[in-house]
Parts: structure tokens; C-alpha cells; sequence
């Protein structure tokens, strides 16, 4: 026998006690108590996996868009939620009084703003802002943070596909009652009556062009990678949605939800 072999003799005996020791130990802790705990503890995780896969866990807020909006909305990945349902939302969360025209604008502004109603959209590292001529770049704070969510997301994904940081352009926000007549006389996709943009829960994100380092540029590829980001988050309820070919814009209103002020 080699001295290899004659360890191994020795040392068997000795595995089986250590196996059995632990063996009567698990055998001595099932107790009816500890199979009590155990139950409410596997009922608890079974909960907890529930509402994680009902829940979006974005931004570190565990909440779910789909069943605690203020407004109807159900989870979709199409980009055709009509103006009345974008309306529903607009009107729950926006300005409780729409604007008339540029004097009732200019007179009503410092007050929406200290009231925290409405906040100016000024570009940044996410998107730039064209030049507006039947708009004014004010939102609700919450359209404001779905516009940094579009931007942070845009970008991550653009990153998961090895695309530099493009920004995207904003062309459209709120709107005055003049500015829509304008626009009426104008294009098919502004709305007679009432409009979304009326609330400052609603703007336009323009398809066709990307700003990189003070460039715009057309890429279907970067395109295609927008549409994939709002997609998602229309999934996840984060807002109402349609696809405006003929401006070559996506129009969205913000979904908020119902505790949060
Ligand atoms: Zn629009």
C-alpha cells in the first residue's frame, strides 16, 4: 500500500462522521417553528418576484405606469395612441387653464413657474431644441424628466450598439390656442379643437435628424435606435405616443402617476 492509499483509509471514517454530524443537525432544526419561518419567508419572495416582474425598476423608482396612471393606458409597442387618449392625460396633468396667446403667455409665465406648474426646456447633453415658431419651450416637470429618460436611454442604447452619443431634436412643446390656428392652416396632424401641446404635458421629437459635435445628420441606423428606446418605454407605460409621418415626429404626451405630486 502507498502512502497515498493509506491516508485515503484513514481519512473516510473520519468523512462519514462529519457527514452524519451535519446530517443530524439538519435534522434537529426542522422544528415546526422553523418551517413556519420558512413558509412566510418563501411566501414573501414569492410576492417580492411578483411585483419586481408586474413593476418597471427604473431610474430606482419601483413603480408600475401600466396600472397606476392617472389616465387609462395599457402596455404597447406600437407608436398609435390618437390624440383623445393622449388628451386624457394631458388634461389630468397639465395646465388646468390653457393658454390663449403670446400676451396671456407673457403674463401668466413667472407665476406657472413659481407655482412649479411649468419648467423651460433648454438643451442639453441628451437633445437640442430647433428653433420654434409655433411653441414655447415650457413643460410640467414630469414631461421635463421623460425628456432626460428618452435622452439617458437613447444614448445607452446607441452605446449597446457601439454609435456614438447622437442627441436628438426637440420640435415641438407647448402650444397657445393662436399658435395651433396657425398651424391648422398649415399641416393635417395639428389638431382642431383641442391639442395635447395645450398642456405643457406633451412634445414632438423629431425623427429624421441627429446632432453629433454642432452636426445635424440623417442615419436610419440611429433612427431605428430612437424608435427602439421609445418603444420600450411606451412598453413600459412611461407615455402616450404617436408616430406623425408627414412632420417626421414623434408626438408624446407624458403618464403620471397617481401619488406622486
Ligand atoms: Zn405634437
Amino acid at each position: 500500500m502507498t502512502t497515498q492509499q493509506q491516508k485515503n483509509t484513514i481519512a473516510k471514517p473520519r468523512k462519514k462522521t462529519t457527514k452524519k454530524k451535519i446530517q443530524e443537525e439538519v435534522y434537529n432544526s426542522i422544528t415546526p417553528r422553523n418551517i413556519l419561518f420558512a413558509s412566510i419567508a418563501g411566501l414573501l419572495l414569492a410576492i417580492i418576484i411578483i411585483i419586481c416582474n408586474r413593476c418597471d425598476n427604473n431610474d430606482n423608482k419601483q413603480v408600475c405606469y401600466c396600472e397606476n396612471a392617472t389616465a387609462p393606458i395599457h402596455p404597447k409597442s406600437k407608436f398609435r395612441d390618437i390624440n383623445s387618449e393622449q388628451l386624457a392625460h394631458a388634461q389630468t396633468n397639465g395646465l388646468k387653464t390653457i393658454i390663449k396667446d403670446k400676451k396671456q403667455f407673457e403674463s401668466q409665465l413667472d407665476s406657472l413657474i413659481e407655482e412649479g406648474i411649468l419648467v423651460k426646456i433648454k438643451p442639453n447633453k441628451y437633445y437640442n431644441i430647433r428653433r420654434l415658431t409655433h411653441s414655447y419651450p415650457y413643460l410640467t416637470p414630469e414631461a421635463r424628466d421623460l425628456l432626460n429618460l428618452i435622452g439617458k436611454r437613447f444614448q445607452a442604447n446607441l452605446q449597446a450598439e457601439g454609435l456614438p452619443k447622437y442627441k436628438f431634436q426637440i420640435s415641438s412643446l407647448l402650444r397657445t390656442i393662436e399658435f395651433q390656428r396657425q398651424l391648422t392652416r398649415q399641416n393635417v396632424n395639428a389638431t382642431y379643437g383641442l391639442s395635447a401641446h395645450y398642456y405643457g404635458t406633451t412634445f414632438d421629437i423629431a425623427y429624421d435628424k441627429y446632432d453629433r459635435r454642432g452636426k445635424s445628420y440623417q442615419d436610419p441606423k440611429v433612427e431605428a435606435i430612437l424608435e427602439k428606446t421609445l418603444r420600450e418605454l411606451r412598453e413600459e407605460c412611461r407615455m402616450m405616443i404617436i408616430r406623425e409621418s408627414s412632420n417626421k415626429c414623434f408626438h408624446m404626451t407624458v403618464v403620471k402617476l397617481k401619488n406622486d405630486k
